[in-house]
Order: C-alpha cells, then structure tokens, then sequence
C-alpha cells in the first residue's frame, strides 16, 4: 500500500503558507521526513492524521481518500505526536487498555491480548504495573509507539521521536520502529538526520513548506560524490570563506572549526575531499534554497 500525497497545500489564519504545493509518495517502510524546525513537518503530519484541514490537494492510501473519509482513516492510523501527554498516576497497563477501548476493541479477551502482545513488543511487560509518572524518556517513547499500534494500523506516524533521548534509548527506539517498519509504512518526522540515515529507506527533505528532494538516502548521497569537501579553519576565518564558496556546514571538533564546501572541483589546496553524508545532503539542499530565495 501506498500514501499519495498530491499538491497539498496549507495557510494558517496568520497568513503562514505552512505547506506549499507537497507531492510525495510514501510506500510500505520506514520514511524519513526531513527538514528544520518551522519547516512544515507537524501541519503535514497532522493532515495526514486528519486532526487538521488542508486549503487544496489530496491525500489517499489505497483507495482510502483521506482527506473526506477520515472515520476509515482513523482506524488504520497511528499517531504518535510531538507532545505525548501520559497521566502519571496510572499504569502502562491500565492506560493501554483504556486507549484500546477508546479505539473500539470492546471485547475484553481480545483487548487484554493486544494490550500484552504490544507491552511485550514494546518491551516494557516487565514494567507494566508501574506509573507512568516514573517512567524514563525512551520507556514514555515507547509506551507512546505500544498505543500508536493497538488495533494493527497500516500506518503510523511519529512526530520528532528522539528528541531528549540517551544514546542507548533512542537505539533501543530505533529497533523497535524498524521491526514495525517491515510491514506497515512508518512515518518518520524529524529534524535529526542520523534518526533518517539510520533507519529510513526512502525520505524527503522537506523547508519552508516545500519538498525540496526526495529518494533513497544512499541514492542521494551518491549524488554528491566528489563534491564534498573538507578543512579546518580558525573561526575568524569562517566569514570570509563564506562569501567565496558554499559552505554547507561548519562545526567545532577538537577546538577547530571543520568547514563542510561543495564544489564541483578542489576549491583549494588545503581541502580534502570527504565521503558526502546525509548530513551533507541536507545542507547542501537547505543551502541551495535558501539562495535561490535570496534571488528570487
Ligand atoms: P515543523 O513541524 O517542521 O517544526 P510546523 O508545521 O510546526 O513545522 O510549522 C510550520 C510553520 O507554520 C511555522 O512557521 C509555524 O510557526 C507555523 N504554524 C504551525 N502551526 C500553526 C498554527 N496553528 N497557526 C499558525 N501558524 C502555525
């Protein structure tokens, strides 16, 4: 199954153009949403999940038209948003169940199946009768995807996942979305993007409101093969190097500024060329939209 999304289009009351004509097709797997806060990620998202009305353009999975049958909608999605509020006095056990009868499985056998299949798949039977008041950031995430999946959706969606996640949970959290992403499509929102070169298969980059790529990662940094390059700099260089070339990127290692240069050929002698990356893919893309808007 896929979701096509044709043309949509969205502005606020504010007079923000959140979206701006997006066309994407997302298919079965884990796919990486990309871009920076502001971008337009949660008003898609959120469309997507039929919690918010578009201006213009269509949405379908399957033969579902998402965008009028939202009822039909609703019950194959699942949606883990931004702001995942949990009643702390309560138990991951007792919620999930309460979150399942609100999602229509009203028998209870049946209920308290689902209810553990997922607390074992989410790996957290073992705390199950614990508040969820005490729960840490990566079990919260987790108890967030075990709700997002009662009643077997054909697709979800995870709005910034990791944000404020150690190491180890959002690694944890990582195998867990790409089990579910064998079978069903996962949407994945973020402006992270290692969470996308880790886990995502196909992605889109996404500013300003407008897609501005869309493929598979290891495609897409093909692209850029040869094209990347490296040196480090002292910071009070870094503004006049900017005018003179693209920096896509520059960050701090080992007290130094490393500067990241796109350039079809050696843009000087003290360059070095470097493997491209996503993080690379991702500059370099947000860099070249930004100054075609300049120019504009
Ligand atoms: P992201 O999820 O990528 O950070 P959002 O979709 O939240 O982006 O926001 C896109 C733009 O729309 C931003 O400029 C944001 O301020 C604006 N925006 C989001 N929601 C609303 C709203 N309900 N009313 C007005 N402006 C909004």
């Amino acid at each position: 199954m896929e979701l096509v999304i044709e043309h949509l289009s969205k502005t606020y009351a504010n007079g923000v153009q959140a979206l701006r004509d997006v066309s994407l097709t997302i298919p079965t797997g884990m796919f990486g949403l990309l871009g920076p806060n502001g971008a337009g990620k949660s008003s898609l998202m959120r469309t997507i999940a039929t919690l918010q009305e578009a201006d213009s353009g269509s949405i379908r999975l399957g033969g579902l038209d998402v965008l009028t049958q939202k009822d039909d909608m609703r019950r194959v999605l699942g949606y883990l948003p931004q702001e995942f509020g949990v009643y702390p006095k309560v138990s991951a056990e007792d919620l999930l169940d309460h979150f399942a009868v609100l999602k229509g499985i009203s028998n209870a056998k049946e209920r308290k199946e689902s209810v553990t299949a997922l607390l074992q798949k989410t790996n957290l039977y073992d705390v199950r009768k614990k508040s969820l008041g005490g729960y840490s950031g990566g079990m919260k995430q987790r108890f967030g995807i075990a709700q997002a999946l009662l009643g077997n959706p054909r697709i979800i969606i995870v709005d910034e996942p990791t944000a404020g996640l150690d190491p180890a949970e959002r690694n944890r959290f990582h195998n867990l979305l790409s089990e579910i992403g064998e079978e069903i499509i996962v949407i994945l929102s973020t402006h992270i993007v290692g969470d996308v070169s880790d886990l995502c298969r196909n992605m889109a980059i996404i500013n300003k409101g407008q897609v501005l790529l869309t493929g598979d990662p290891l495609v897409v940094m093909e692209q850029l093969r040869g094209k990347v390059w490296r040196r480090a700099v002292d910071k009070d260089q870094l503004p006049r190097l900017q005018q003179e070339m693209e920096v896509i990127s520059s960050r701090l290692f080992a007290g130094r500024t490393i500067v990241h240069v796109v350039s079809d050929g050696r843009p000087g002698v003290d360059f070095e060329p470097v493997e491209p990356n996503l993080e690379d893919v991702y500059f370099a893309r947000i860099a070249e939209a930004t100054r075609a808007q300049v120019v504009a």
